[in-house]
């Protein structure tokens, strides 16, 4: 680490090293903070007892292989295969689908019995939904517009969004819409290889194009002097810099890393009304060497509860489980396999446990989901596991440092707090998951793009 960087770029999600990659290939001296000991954010990995388990590799939409091949390089873009087997079950419906707009068209004409001429006005609503439109009709609304009283047809378009950034029914439906629009409409992808060779190559192809990468390196305090960026305090020290960019946590960037006090009062006040999304819960479970899952899916989404609802997804009462299933073929020339169970959870129904009531609510969702596995997908899970964890809200605040484990950063009313910092403080910028559209793989790795060139923008006309 130097004493004086261009741009310091604090995390190292999936926005943050995009937008380092970005300005160091045009030239400029980058510096990379990561608090963690590892690259990723909550996009990551990590290992136990030889099992390699990925955190947020769930799926992605196909523009991530546009992305990466523009942003990262062919290699990476090579390995953006389609997740094959997709299946929902729960008590109104057991089906499975691709996830493109021909399959989604076919489940709701054929399976759901919706007239095909309501289903294609509801594909042309979406695709006119314009982020700038006004924004007061709810999701809800927008559904009952379509499908009135079809909630077995709203569980089947809603549920995958709800696991994918926690959004409810009574957003704005442009919430819904840019997300559906994007993520179900021509499938869904995964890289071939796991996150732990994405980070990887990924950290290999910051170091090639210049970026300095410091892990275990926590930025304490972003230095605003004469209303502009000076520097960035790193484990103690001060390091120069004409611009920061934080891929951390949005509230805390401005609350906690740079102080309220450099902004104009109306800006925070308008902070402080921004909503975190909500966090998650998995339970990782390894499969012993030697031994093999059936072909169950690649993704089940599955609920117990007889209709779609966004506090039974949330509550810890779990009722919502969506399973992600790994095989050997995701990481050629390994024989391993492993499921992760990942569930929507409220960070306030875990902060407040005390050590043993924790570690106890964490043994009981394990529990729970070795049963449920058991019963309807896999009968001896328990024989054939040998490794099984939980996390939680708190596990995901501790890793990433964002406020109550928001696993989506804000919801869409952050999008302009995080766009108008450089415009508050001259050098400030942000990337990373906020609102609707800069969330999720895609999202995030896109905003780092958008950051990068706003960054270069406001250094060419001099302001910071
Ligand atoms: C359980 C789960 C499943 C998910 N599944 C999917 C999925 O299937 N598909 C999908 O597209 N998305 C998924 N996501 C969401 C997706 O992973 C995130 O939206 C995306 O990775 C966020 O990237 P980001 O750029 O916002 O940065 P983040 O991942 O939020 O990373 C921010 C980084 O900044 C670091 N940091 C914070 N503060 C500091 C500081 N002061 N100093 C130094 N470093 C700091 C943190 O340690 C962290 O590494 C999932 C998320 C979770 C939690």
């Amino acid at each position: 680490m130097q004493d004086r960087y261009d741009i310091i770029v604090i995390g190292s999600g999936l926005g943050g090293m995009t937008a380092a990659r970005r300005l160091a290939a045009v030239g400029r001296k980058v510096l990379l903070v990561e608090q963690h000991s590892q690259l990723g954010g909550l996009a990551t990995w990590f290992k136990r007892k030889g099992h390699v388990f990925d955190v947020a590799l769930h799926g992605f939409p196909v523009g991530m292989k546009k992305s990466l091949r523009k942003y990262w390089g062919k290699d990476f873009a090579e390995r953006v295969v389609q997740v094959q087997s997709i299946r929902f079950e729960n008590p109104q419906y057991k089906i499975g689908s691709t996830f493109t707009t021909p399959d989604f068209t076919a489940k709701l004409v054929e399976h759901f019995k919706v007239p095909a001429a309501t289903v294609q006005a509801f594909f042309a609503a979406i695709t006119a939904m314009n982020y700038y439109d006004d924004q007061q009709e709810t999701t809800r609304e927008f559904f009952n517009r379509f499908f009135p009283g079809r909630t077995d047809v709203w569980r089947f378009l809603m549920e995958p969004i709800t696991y994918a950034n926690g959004s409810t029914l009574d957003e704005p439906a442009i919430s819904y819409g840019i997300v559906f629009g994007n993520f179900m409409s021509e499938g869904v992808y995964t890289f071939l290889g796991g996150t732990d060779l994405m980070l990887d190559m990924m950290r290999r192809e910051l170091r090639h194009a210049g970026v300095d990468v410091e892990l275990s390196a926590l930025a304490e305090k972003i230095v605003v002097e004469g209303g502009k960026v000076r520097a960035v305090v790193v484990n103690g020290r001060e390091i120069g810099c004409r611009a920061a960019v934080s891929n951390g946590s949005l509230v805390r960037t401005i609350l906690d890393w740079t102080g309220a006090e450099h902004f104009r009062p109306e800006f925070i006040a308008g902070l402080r009304q921004v909503r975190l999304s909500t966090s998650s819960c998995q339970v990782y479970i390894g499969i012993k060497p030697g031994e093999k899952l059936p072909h169950i899916g690649d993704l089940i989404f599955t609920s117990t509860y007889p209709e779609f609802d966004t506090d039974a997804l949330l509550s810890r009462q779990i009722t919502s489980r969506t399973y992600s299933v790994y095989y050997p073929e995701i990481r050629p020339g390994t024989d391993r396999y492993s499921i992760v169970a990942s569930m929507n959870a409220r960070y306030q129904d875990w902060a407040g446990l005390d050590p043993a009531a924790y570690k106890a609510a964490k043994a009981a969702m394990v529990e729970e989901t070795l049963q449920a596995l058991e019963g309807s997908y896999v009968p001896n899970i328990r024989s054939i596991a040998d490794w099984t964890e939980a996390a939680t809200p708190r596990t995901f605040e501790r890793y990433t440092l964002h406020s109550a484990g928001a696993t989506f950063g804000t919801k869409f009313e952050g999008l302009k707090f995080s766009t108008e910092l450089s415009k508050q403080i001259p050098g400030l910028f942000h990337t990373g998951s906020v609102g609707i559209i800069m969330s999720g793989w895609l999202g995030a790795a896109n905003y780092g793009v958008i950051t990068a060139s706003e960054v270069e923008k406001q250094f060419a006309a001099g302001l910071a």
